[in-house]
């Protein structure tokens, strides 16, 4: 969905973007206005009210554009994160590059003292943040070997194994080796709650590992080849079968969330493990994290119909 003339992300090596590069391309709000425009929509984009190819003007007054042909307006800004936000688009970006840079994660205290807003406008845009790192990374399709493994986040004694523990709030991953991961915040660990999001995210046939729980025990019927370890005797890598990769992503989430956020409330945990999930998949290309995040958008088809946002 990228249009003509966008901003050209350079891919010179393997370090993220630098604060340099992101001051040079985006000097001021109308150069990130600019880009929103142009990566939705572009010049000769079909006007949705007379359905022509348009010549679009800025109309300085507000964040839009105006179709040549018979004067609609158009908002580029609408269905981002910055649609409801009086907080400039400048600064969003800037939140947006702290976000693919950082490695445990940005607190909202951490966004306040940065961009020299409220705590709680910070904290809201860290959480449209988070959302829309969510909407970016989409839904792989995991194949091969893929490890599933459930941790839990929060609580009173954060680090203590054990299941259903109150206070904490339960996350299962499912990691393709060597690939990408998909996190999701579930309930409980019953059978009934684990296997659809398995259905949803691991191709059929595909060979998965996982411990010794026994909701997993319908994997074989479900057409995975499913190879199971076991934590109580210390197998913990008999034949090449493993967790380690999910573990290791637990570990460094847990280890952020404890050292950035202090506390996160289970109903918002889903972000937080969606934005390391994020950098996690984008793991490889870290220069290409900050693009993909201001590049993509929801498309022209899920913008409401109406003139007014
Ligand atoms: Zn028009």
């Amino acid at each position: 969905m990228a249009g003509q003339g966008s901003v050209k992300f350079q891919r010179k090596n393997q370090q993220s973007m630098s604060i340099m590069d992101f001051f040079n391309m985006f000097p001021d709000d109308e150069s990130c206005l600019t880009h929103i425009f142009e990566v939705r929509f572009g010049q000769d984009y079909c006007c949705p009210k007379c359905e022509k190819s348009a010549k679009w003007y800025r109309i300085k007054a507000e964040r839009a554009y105006s179709c040549g042909n018979c004067g609609h307006h158009l908002h580029p800004t609408v269905n981002t994160p910055f649609e409801k936000s009086r907080t400039s688009l400048r600064l969003w970006f800037y939140a947006i590059y702290l976000f693919t840079t950082s490695r445990h994660g940005v607190s909202a205290k951490e966004l306040e003292r940065q961009l020299g807003v409220t705590y709680k406008t910070a904290w809201r845009m860290g959480h449209e943040i988070r959302k829309h790192m969510s909407e970016v990374d989409g839904d792989p399709v995991l194949g091969g070997i893929v490890e599933i493994d459930e941790t839990l986040v929060g609580g009173k004694r954060p680090g203590k194994r054990g299941r259903g523990a109150a206070g904490k709030t339960i996350v299962m991953g499912m990691l393709e080796r060597d690939g990408q991961i998909v996190t999701e915040v579930v309930p409980d660990v019953k059978a009934s709650t684990l296997m659809p999001h398995i259905e949803d995210h691991v191709e059929e046939g595909a060979e998965i590992h996982t411990d010794e729980l026994r909701s997993y025990s319908g994997l074989t019927d479900e057409g995975y080849d499913h190879k199971k370890i076991n934590h109580g005797r210390k197998e913990y890598a008999k034949g090449g079968v493993h967790v380690n990769g999910c573990e290791s992503f637990w570990s460094h989430f847990k280890n952020a969330v404890r050292g950035t956020h202090i506390h996160v409330s289970e109903k918002h945990l889903w972000k937080y493990a969606k934005e390391f999930e994020f950098r996690f998949n984008n793991r490889e290309i870290p220069r290409e994290m900050f693009p993909k995040l201001v590049n993509q958008f929801l498309g022209e088809k899920d913008l409401p119909s109406s003139e007014e946002p």
